[in-house]
């Protein structure tokens, strides 16, 4: 499950972490660190929002609106 930063966009991907901040491949968004911020603005993680991957999939549009 992909999380993305609602200030500039980044997106926090657990299979890459986030090797700039300490963060190793395959760390869950639930387990960083408290104080961890977005490596693009400095922002918390409470301002990440988990993104939907269902929504995003393009299988989801229903046929007949195609
Ligand atoms: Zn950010």
């Amino acid at each position: 499950m992909e999380w993305r930063c609602s200030i500039c966009g980044y997106i926090y991907d657990p299979n890459l972490g986030d090797p700039d901040g300490d963060v190793r491949p395959g760390t869950y968004f639930e387990y960083l660190p408290l104080d961890w911020i977005c490596p693009e603005c400095g922002a918390g993680k409470e301002v990440f929002e988990m993104i939907d991957e269902d929504f995003e999939d393009e299988e989801f549009v229903p046929r007949h609106l195609l």
